[in-house]
């Protein structure tokens, strides 16, 4: 398999950034060059704004029923194409062949899903106060959209911002991730191929903070949809404030998973070990606190430790890999102090903890026990292979830790109580909570952070709204 030299898509063309300036692509599992992406420069950003201006003009005139038959179009293409894409994504961000495959093909249903939805924007009548009169509250397109996306999922966290503004009418500016720029290439070209208009999807790389910087503020942008760290999330949310531009951003998670003493203590260890690992944790809603009242807490480490050691680390490209490398060397990094630290505070390690070898990015699916709240890594997003375990003793408890950070994305919890579930469903302050399963990230259901974990939706009719304006009319007759 060779991995392509990437290219811009401006305007219907795929091409070279207009400086010829490229960006090596490494591969984390051996950390060879593999490849290059396009850096754009202020002139190809300003022919991705004309082309978007433009293709939105083009789009919002075509009917939801048509746009949706290119999309499905588009949603087929991924399907056929997947066992090309998958491992693209593989040798770009490390992530084994079978998640990267799921990740191709759930992108065809995300896309098949906003698809339909556009043909159900409904507006409103509302009754009027006279006769003959109509009241009317319609549904418009925002316009042209800036997606900025990150390098844990390469296609997924595209195909979300693209397919909800596709959906809705509007056209779009990707940056897609100069990491793992290929995957996200291939779901562009499956969009192109199906034939979606020129201008109607652009794709840049880049420097990720001079292109914001210019396409936010930028007039022709009237939407902003953002991906990453809460840091930068804060600072693309202000500048889209300032210029009173629409903003989604779905931002860091610290996700808390509270097992209560009546929970079913396999299911939970063999869920949530399975959910931790995955994409070797780099993940949002990555389950993190591991929360575990005193009855069961022995047993419950037990159980997740054991599923944890039997997790097979290698190439991504290997058959028998359950977990690939880290996508970059930052994350080795952050997650070798992160224990280091937790163990100088009390902790204790109870499996993995390092490094493995000395190429490629690859770390042991690491258990920490007995973790301090101020260890740093209870407070800060560790976005790696890293479980951290503590011990409460009653509901509020559990409660006050889950809340005391100030993100608030995903959260789980483990009981076999009806009462306990709703309570603590309630209880916590976050975007989604999922009991007893492993339930979040359908293309149906709403997906968001509240707090310093962001707003808007990903997901679900929430996430068509905030591609839409809605338009008043009222209108009697002459
Ligand atoms: P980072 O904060 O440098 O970058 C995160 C993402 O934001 C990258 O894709 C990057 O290209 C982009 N970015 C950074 N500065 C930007 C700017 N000024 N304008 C536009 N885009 C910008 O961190 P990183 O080292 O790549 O990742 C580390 C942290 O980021 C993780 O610990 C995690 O908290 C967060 N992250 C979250 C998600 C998520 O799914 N919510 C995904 C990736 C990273």
């Amino acid at each position: 398999m060779t991995y392509p030299n990437v290219n811009l898509h401006i305007d219907g063309k795929w091409r070279a950034s207009h400086s010829g300036r490229t960006i090596a692509v490494l591969n984390p599992a051996t950390e060879e060059t593999i490849g290059t992406v396009a850096h754009a420069d202020k002139s190809d950003l300003d022919e991705a704004l004309a082309a978007a201006d433009k293709g939105f003009r083009v789009w919002r005139a075509i009917a939801p029923f048509e746009r949706a038959k290119v999309m499905r179009k588009a949603a087929a293409l991924m399907r056929e194409r997947a066992d090309a894409i998958a491992p693209l994504m593989t040798m770009e961000q490390g992530k084994t062949l079978a998640e990267a495959t799921l990740e191709t093909m759930a992108s065809a249903d995300i896309i098949e899903w906003f698809a339909e939805e556009g043909k159900r924007a409904y507006g409103r009548v509302i009754p009027a106060r006279g006769p003959g009169i109509y009241q009317l509250a319609i549904k418009e397109p925002v316009g042209p959209v800036a997606a900025f996306t990150p390098w844990n999922f390469p296609i997924n966290q595209v195909v979300r911002k693209l397919s909800a503004a596709l959906a809705s009418g509007c056209s779009i500016i990707v940056k897609a991730p100069e990491e793992t720029p290929a995957a996200p290439a291939e779901l562009i070209r499956a969009f192109v191929d199906a034939g979606v208009p020129a201008g109607v999807v652009n794709l840049v790389y880049g420097v990720p903070s001079e292109i914001s910087e210019y396409l936010i503020p930028h007039p022709v942008i009237r939407k902003i949809s953002f991906t990453g760290s809460t840091i930068v999330g804060k600072q693309l949310s202000a500048l889209a404030g300032l210029h009173m531009k629409r903003a989604t951003m779905e931002l860091g998670g610290h996700a808390p998973v509270i097992v209560f003493n009546d929970a079913d203590i396999d299911a939970a260890a063999k869920i949530m070990s399975g959910a931790k690992y995955r994409n070797a944790g780099q993940v949002c809603i990555s389950p993190t606190r591991f929360i575990v009242q005193e009855g069961v807490y022995d047993k419950f480490i037990e159980k997740f430790v054991a599923n944890t050691k039997s997790i097979k680390v290698g190439n991504g490209l290997d058959k028998d890999s359950r977990m690939g490398s880290l996508a970059n060397p930052r994350r080795i990094a952050a997650i070798e102090e992160m224990v280091q630290d937790a163990v100088s505070k009390g902790a204790k390690v109870a499996t993995g903890g390092s490094r493995i070898g000395n190429k490629g990015y690859f770390f042991e699916p690491t258990v920490v026990t007995d973790v301090p709240k101020n260890a740093r890594a209870m407070s800060e997003e560790p976005f790696g292979p890293l479980a951290l375990v503590s011990s409460f003793a009653k509901f509020d408890d559990a409660a006050e830790e889950a809340n005391r950070l100030p993100f608030g994305l995903a959260s789980y919890a483990f009981t076999s109580s009806t009462k306990t579930a709703t309570d603590i469903g309630a209880a916590i302050e976050a975007g989604m909570v999922s009991i007893n399963s492993f339930g979040l990230a359908l293309p149906e259901t709403p997906f968001g952070g509240v707090k310093d974990s962001g707003y808007g939706s990903e997901g679900g009719t929430e996430a068509m709204e905030a591609y839409f304006n809605t338009k008043f009319i009222t209108q009697t007759g002459v």
